[in-house]
């Protein structure tokens, strides 16, 4: 029954074969050996199976959980060296005519403050997080196809790329919006979108009946194939993610990297990135009330072993998580981190951080320009990049690239010209100060020669006035 090649949602997230993995794990977890034998395997950097990820994650040695976080953080430091991304959330609508019992969005929740940006209000949001200096956004709707219909998702799209206030642009769109047809997908794909994110919120398909009672997305087929039909309408980035605290951690990760394995399996490229949001606190919604809830533990070796599972995936953090906890898991494997999220539609607007119509609490409340400079003094490189899709690195083409060793040649001057870009245009003075010696220092790091000089050419121009170079 199980198979990873077919596009059927039992048969690729076969819960037989999740259960089998979760007892093969148990039996294996304290044969050390075997257990060893995986981290081996993981050293080669090409991955882990879900199978051989859920030993380790089972695996309560003290001494291999050490060396799986070593492992993870060289992985991360191979890969990704100490680049990361930056984007905000934009929230372009609340209505929704789905039942999800977790989120506060949900039909039958009367009293919160239901909105839907005009396209002006939607220019306006842009004008705001252009304004602090962002690049990048994942926009966000509930579904609803009377209020957000695709026609609504595109013109958002195309206002958001039109707007160019001041030095600001924003140059990549990521959608995570509701599982929809291929036709759609071929639509936003038309739209310039960067990633298509889509969470499974939970595998388990009895749960996610019962987590999902009404409303489109209670078919899990539906969701669960929506990846497949992203592909099949031109979609080759895609952004997997479950929502932590809803079904047993164990099962989650298990589906969540048979899930990875299948687009890899069918379409020959993994998943994009993925995302491992927690549940929180919202509205009407008292994350207590769901007990299968992760300790900050656990949710550190999730990120550890995802990172070591599948290298080429990029792993996002948003501001659900507090500041320690980013910090700690950005050495384990996280890539993409949000800054200075807002909730709500409408939010970025406000003077205040308005709580009328928010998704869920945000922890980690800094401004952007504030976590730019924690992530400077920490030792990373905060990235507004976004050039891989505009020069058509996508898909299997973004994957060859990180295969090819070349990304110290290419993301990471992108990285500090970007980051150059925030420097003079939205940084404070401090934050300036550290991002100026932070860009000579690793101006260092970049192997070939005629491309740190064309870098410091292009750093040159950027402090003229020039913007929006890359290679
Ligand atoms: N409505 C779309 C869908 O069905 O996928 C768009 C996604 S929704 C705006 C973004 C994500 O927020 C959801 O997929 C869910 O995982 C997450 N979310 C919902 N309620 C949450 C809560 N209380 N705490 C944390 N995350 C939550």
């Amino acid at each position: 029954m199980y198979n990873p090649k077919s596009t059927k949602a039992e048969e690729f997230i076969c819960h037989e074969e999740v259960l089998d993995s979760l007892k093969f794990a148990d039996e294996k977890k304290d044969d050390i050996k075997y257990v060893k034998s995986i981290i081996e395997k993981a050293k080669l950097r090409k991955g882990l199976s879900h199978r051989e990820a859920s030993v380790l994650l089972a695996c309560d040695n003290e001494e291999i959980n050490n060396e799986m976080y070593e492992l993870a953080a060289q992985i991360k430091k191979d890969f990704y060296g100490n680049r990361i991304v930056m984007f905000a959330p934009l929230y372009l609508s609340n209505y929704c005519v789905n039942g999800c019992v977790y989120c506060p969005y949900h039909y039958k929740n009367k009293h919160i403050a239901r909105k839907k940006l005009t396209q002006e209000e939607v220019k306006q949001e842009v004008i705001a997080l252009q304004d602090m200096g962002h690049k990048r956004l994942a926009i966000e709707a509930g579904e609803d196809p009377i209020n957000n219909p695709i026609e609504y998702i595109i013109e958002c799209i195309n206002t958001i790329y039109s707007i160019k206030h001041k030095n600001g642009a924003i140059r990549r769109v990521n959608v995570n919006i509701a599982a929809t047809t291929v036709e759609n997908y071929k639509k936003l794909h038309d739209a310039g979108i960067g990633t298509y994110i889509l969470f499974q919120e939970t595998y388990h398909k009895e749960s996610y009946e019962k987590l999902h009672p009404t409303g489109p997305k209670h078919n899990y087929a539906y969701h669960t194939e929506a990846m497949d039909r992203a592909m099949q309408g031109g979609i080759d980035d895609v952004g997997l993610g479950v929502l932590f605290g809803l079904e047993l951690y164990r099962y989650e990760l298990a589906a969540l990297l048979m899930h990875a394995e299948h687009l890899e399996a069918v379409y020959g490229v993994g998943p994009h990135t993925i995302s491992v949001p927690r549940i929180k606190k919202a509205d009407d919604i008292d994350p207590t009330a769901f007990d299968n809830s992760i300790s900050d533990e656990i949710f550190a070796k999730i990120c550890a072993l995802i990172r070591i599972s599948v290298p080429y995936t990029g792993m996002i953090i948003s501001t659900r998580e507090s500041q320690e906890v980013r910090e700690k898991v950005l050495k384990l494997g996280v890539s993409q981190i949000s800054g200075a999220s807002r909730t709500s539609v409408g939010g970025y607007t406000e003077e205040e951080r308005p709580h009328d119509s928010e998704q869920f609490d945000v922890s980690d409340q800094r401004t952007l320009d504030e976590v730019v400079k924690w992530l400077m003094e920490l030792g990373f490189i905060p990235s507004f990049c976004t050039a891989c899709y505009r020069e058509g690195r996508t898909g299997d083409r973004f994957m060859s690239l990180l295969k090819s060793g070349q990304i110290q040649n290419c993301c990471h001057p992108n990285a500090l010209m970007t980051l150059k870009e925030f420097l003079e245009d939205y940084a404070s003075e401090e934050t300036k100060e550290i991002g100026e010696k932070l860009i000579r220092e690793e101006l260092k790091n970049i192997p070939k020669d005629n491309v740190r000089k064309i870098a410091e050419n292009y750093l040159d121009n950027i402090h003229l006035g020039k913007r929006d170079f890359r290679f």
